[in-house]
């Protein structure tokens, strides 16, 4: 049987890492066994759905290369087919029109937690035989079974035994007709074919209904694999407050989607002591059987420090592909200036997100503005003034115009003038930047090309003569 597994995340906010983490599990196990992996926008809860959050959902799911064999399905499209099932459902016997009132079931609530009991329905409507009260409109219960156990054999937490006497008749369809979400999943699961369940343990209280509604339709449960939730570093859930949550804001900080794939795989599975690994060797080692059972905690720094290594090591076209997006987002033009692999040369030892390499190549697309306050205080003196003249006359005669001529040009100037390299380098850096930092002085002038490194030069000393 081919091996079919889902992403079934409800669309009421953005993808969060938590349920990017589960959708990864369940695409390995798919790519792992040779099988299909699905999507499935759950999307019945129209008050909490939006279409804004099917996108972010779509886009998170494209930049982290999650590719999906079929969907996106979506759960609102198959009404109709839940409709008909829940009819087969009644006509077979096995479930039923219950017409408890809000108040009824209310009170029934308050008597069972003065008992101490747990809350649930009686069956009241269950064992009903006269006519339906006029003028209500019904729910429709399942028939859960009375007797015996359901036990679910899960791939993470082993064998997990639910009693049916704990278990009561599930509402399955609301009033107004519309199904409800263990009932949703359960069809769907069913008609998909899906042979394996990978989601989060906070369902796993919802699996032995689930199994029983199956059976019932006559189908054979999938495996289940509940992955423990994701936690803080102060041991609760992970949420907002413990930083960025969602896939897309790690994109727009400057990581690399294998970066937060490589660390969200680690989050709660090893394979000895290896850290990096590719997708290739994911697929290859990852096991769900593996997945440690107690949850995990978010390590934001490993996560950076990942990042640091895969902008260090992935191709340059890679990297560049991404820097282009977020130099997009700066509103620059890589077409306007040098070549992006390059930069990326000059950069990727020295950055730690590609939001920081970005916002440090500005300069070479893009005439600044200022030069930053206190790097001009402390390098644009007067007294530079002689040695970066002689510096726009020798490199305006460069004919050859690479790293090491300028290197030679820069020394043979700092050593005409008695300064250090880094007297003179470092306000020329001031000069052609805007700032203090930027990979070395050479390289960088290479980059950005003898007529912009001349025009910066001028200004520069144009700024010097009138601050002197
Ligand atoms: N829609 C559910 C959620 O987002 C997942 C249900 C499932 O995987 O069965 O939590």
């Amino acid at each position: 049987m081919t091996t079919r597994t889902r992403f079934a995340p409800s669309p009421t906010g953005y993808l969060h890492v938590g349920g990017a983490r589960t959708a990864l599990f369940s695409w390995l196990h798919a790519r792992k066994h040779g099988g299909e992996f699905i999507l499935r926008i759950e999307d019945t809860d129209l008050e909490r759905s939006t279409a804004e959050s099917v996108n972010a959902i779509l886009e998170g799911m494209a930049w982290l290369g999650l590719e999906y064999d079929e969907g996106p399905f979506f759960q609102t499209h198959r009404f109709d087919r839940y409709g008909k099932v829940i009819q087969q459902l009644l006509e077979e016997g096995k479930a039923y029109h219950c017409y408890c009132s809000k108040e009824r079931l209310d009170a029934l609530r308050a008597e069972q937690m003065a008992r101490k009991e747990k809350p649930r329905y009686d069956g009241r409507c269950r064992h009903w035989g006269a006519e339906p009260p006029p003028g209500v409109k019904p729910v429709v219960r399942f028939k859960n079974p009375i007797d015996g156990a359901v036990v679910v054999e899960d791939m993470i937490h082993g064998r997990v035994v639910f009693q049916n006497s704990e278990l009561d008749d599930l509402i399955i369809a609301r009033s107004d007709g519309s199904p409800t979400y263990n009932f949703t999943v359960v069809v769907d699961d069913m008609d998909m074919r899906v042979t394996h369940v990978i989601r989060g343990d906070d369902h796993l209280n919802n699996t032995p209904r689930q199994i029983n509604m199956l059976a019932a339709l006559g189908a054979s449960p999938p495996v289940y694999a509940h992955v423990p939730m994701i936690l803080g570093h102060d041991g609760s859930r992970l949420s907002k407050r413990h930083g960025a949550v969602s896939v897309m804001q790690y994109r727009e900080d400057g990581y690399l989607p294998e970066a937060l794939l490589n660390y969200l795989v680690r989050l709660g599975w090893s394979s000895g002591d290896k850290e990096i690994f590719s997708v290739e060797e994911m697929i290859e080692l990852f096991d769900v059987n593996d997945v440690h059972r107690s949850a995990a905690a978010f390590n934001p720094d490993k996560l950076l420090w990942l990042n640091q290594h895969y902008i260090k090591s992935s191709r340059l076209e890679h990297i560049a592909h991404h820097l282009s997006w977020h130099l997009g987002r700066l509103g620059v033009d890589p077409a306007t200036g040098p070549d992006l692999c390059s930069v990326v040369r000059v950069q990727q030892e020295r950055s730690k997100t590609l939001a920081e390499m970005a916002a440090n190549s500005v300069f070479f697309y893009r005439d600044f503005e200022i030069y930053d306050e206190k790097a001009a205080a402390k390098h644009l003196k007067s007294d530079n003034l002689p040695a970066l003249e002689g510096l726009h006359r020798a490199l305006t005669g460069l004919v050859e115009w690479t790293p090491a001529t300028i290197h030679g040009v820069v020394h043979g100037v700092a050593e005409e003038h008695a300064l250090s390299l880094g007297k003179l380098a470092q306000p020329l850096r001031v000069i052609v930047t805007g700032r203090e930092i930027s990979p070395p002085i050479d390289q960088t002038l290479a980059l950005l090309g003898q007529d912009k490194t001349l025009e910066r030069l001028e200004r520069g000393l144009r700024y010097l003569r009138d601050h002197a």
